[in-house]
């Protein structure tokens, strides 16, 4: 079985084999690897892109700079993204640069995370969790 991935460095759509883990996979366009495992700093277009186009999980952490327990998350949220690399796609969202988002999804508190399937939101939640919990749940949208 084969899965479109959005490549997080140029954003082109790669379809690729499904697996449980991956060893190697590189971007067809830019040749970079597609294991690179980092939250992508996303915007309205990127998300976009990654809704429309992904069939990974999209999971999506709305943050503000000043916002304590964002920045308090973000390394969770970082380590539980590198512990999935091509079992679903991360992004991050900046809620002050992004408002429309913020307003098109109700984003009422941050941090707040969304995981996206088939280009619908499946399910969300609100408030700084550690990479375990967050792990568990992605895990459960792979
Ligand atoms: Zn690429």
């Amino acid at each position: 079985m084969n899965v479109n991935i959005v490549c997080p460095h140029c954003l082109k759509v790669n379809r690729i084999p499904k697996k449980d883990s991956y060893t190697k996979a590189n971007c067809g366009e830019c040749k970079e690897s597609l294991l690179e495992a980092k939250p992508l700093n996303g915007n309205a277009s990127i998300l976009a892109t990654y809704i429309a186009n992904s069939e990974l999980a999209v999971v999506v952490d709305f943050w503000a700079p000043w916002c304590g327990p964002c920045l308090q998350m973000a390394p969770h949220f970082d380590k539980a993204a590198s512990l999935m690399p091509l079992q679903a796609q991360f992004l991050k969202i900046n809620n002050d640069d992004e408002q429309s988002l913020g307003a098109k999804y109700q984003i009422a508190s941050i941090p707040c995370v969304l995981v996206f399937k088939d280009g619908k939101e499946v399910d969300r939640f609100t408030g700084a969790r550690n990479s375990v919990e967050i792990e568990d749940w992605v895990r459960k949208y792979v």
